[in-house]
């Protein structure tokens, strides 16, 4: 019988995550002023071990014991080839997936969310905080403060708090104390809910609390905690990516194409910046970060200096972005709804080694139901973004006659989001196209800041 699944031994999980840093040129992150912020500015809000990997150019960084024993209780994750699935798109494409579902929250987060919480540890930071949109980030943030003995605190949007009760249970049951935003306990929340007590919150709002409660802790013993987009976080999510490529080299594979779907940038980075590396050196391959049409960053937003939150707390950062005032249009790939992108993944776009491509809603629903009712599994609505593409590309190939190897990050099951299914499944949903004038908006309102400029890395 034909393997379905590569395994690795839990030796061969890398000691090392690959830093991309090591390989492109970046614009600076810039502070109020407009000039370079320097490192220690952030030592308030992230531990120092941290910091000096947001902004460390080494290329191979070690992964500290601790971390792999508490990754070794889902790592490596498998690798499959999804036969059913080429089946039903008879396609001579070959499709592989590397599928990260496998861990106890569900998704790719917990392989940053462990190693942060082991260097807030080491650093002696006891308590960590957070902000949560539709739940994964705050869950999985809650399991790896668990496995630290780290006290966790989750300021979880207003409207995904009263809509998924089950996220804050799964954060309840490792400990984590979550709060719907804006809450009363910070200057924050209290002056937005003055202003509009029924506001359904935002994710801008929810790390706004949760900065302040880290920086205004006076015991000095908390740090605040992100969960995508930050340079730590692309490289904490590379174990994906190094480990598909031994599995791939395992049974004799090498992709044509890699694909992810992009909220922020961090599944997508984890598994494509170590075939970015190969590209740098002569591999030829196609690279796509996959986003909603609906919250086009990267193929339509501009390329400028943004801040990360809603109210400009943080350093103006090189990106892609919709504009920091970016209202959620309504869908719910809730973990894609993201104005701004990883500056790592901008960077690539900017430089043309990533072509990234956006797909409407229903057919990234109709996607994930092909795969569930061929491969089996329940993809989470981000994850069914990847998946659109997988099938455009692999109906391709099959025009074409080509036999081309596909590979995509699962970045995620679904069973948590059966809501969303549900709304689907009635014909609820609807495709939206981000209007035109919105991005001239956000073009008009980022003039204000620098411009970066178009470096190129090779
Ligand atoms: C959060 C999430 C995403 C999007 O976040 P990235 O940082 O872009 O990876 C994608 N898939 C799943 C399952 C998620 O939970």
């Amino acid at each position: 019988m034909e393997t379905k699944k590569v395994f690795l031994t839990e030796d061969e999980i890398p000691r090392q995550w690959y830093n991309v840093l090591a390989d492109i040129k970046m614009n600076p992150p810039l502070g109020p002023d407009g000039n370079p912020i320097s490192p220690d500015m952030l030592a308030p809000v992230f531990p120092m071990n941290l910091i000096e990997q947001e902004v460390s150019s080494e290329r191979w960084i070690d992964i500290p014991e601790e971390v792999l024993r508490v990754l070794r209780i889902w790592r490596p994750s498998p690798l499959v080839r999804a036969y059913e699935l080429e089946k039903a798109l008879d396609t001579p494409a070959r499709i592989y997936y590397k599928y990260e579902g496998v861990s106890p929250p569900g998704s790719h987060k917990p392989n940053t969310a462990v190693a942060q919480a082991y260097y807030n540890k080491e650093f002696g930071i006891k308590r960590l905080t957070t902000e949560t949109g539709a739940g994964q980030w705050g869950s999985a943030l809650s399991f790896a403060c668990s496995q630290f003995g780290l006290e966790c605190k989750v300021f979880m949007v207003r409207i995904s708090f009263d809509q998924k009760p089950y996220r804050k249970t799964m954060m309840a049951n490792w400990g984590a104390n979550c709060v719907a935003s804006p809450s009363t306990e910070t200057k924050a929340g209290r002056q937005i809910l003055e202003q509009s007590p029924d506001t359904p919150g935002s994710l801008g709002i929810a790390i706004s609390e949760a900065i302040e409660a880290a920086v205004t802790d006076e015991s000095g013993e908390t740090r605040y905690s992100l969960g995508s987009v930050l340079n730590h976080v692309m490289l904490h999510q590379t174990v994906i990516g190094l480990e598909a490529k031994k599995q791939m080299e395992k049974i004799g594979e090498y992709p044509d194409v890699v694909i992810g779907c992009a909220g922020g940038g961090s599944n997508f980075a984890g598994l494509a910046f170590p075939f970015v590396y190969d590209k740098f050196n002569g591999k030829d391959l196609d690279i796509h970060p996959v986003e909603p049409a609906a919250c086009p960053t990267l193929t339509r937003a501009p390329f400028a200096y943004d801040h990360g939150d809603t109210i400009g707390m943080t350093p103006l950062l090189p990106m892609h972005s919709l504009g920091h005032t970016f209202v959620p249009p309504p869908m719910h790939a809730g973990g894609l709804r993201y104005h701004g992108m990883a500056p790592t993944v901008s960077q690539l776009v900017d430089e043309g080694l990533l072509e990234p491509k956006a797909y409407n809603q229903l057919a990234t629903y109709e996607a994930g139901l092909l795969v569930a009712r061929s491969e089996g599994f329940i993809s989470a609505p981000e994850t069914n973004h990847a998946l659109a593409c997988v099938v455009d590309l692999a109906r391709k190939a099959k025009e074409e006659g080509k036999e081309k190897v596909i590979l995509f990050n699962f970045s995620g099951h679904g069973v948590i989001d059966l809501g969303a299914y549900e709304q689907f499944l009635a014909g609820n949903l609807t495709d939206y196209e981000y209007p035109a004038e919105e991005i001239e908006e956000a073009e008009k309102i980022l003039e204000q800041y620098p411009k970066p400029e178009h470096v190129k890395s090779r």
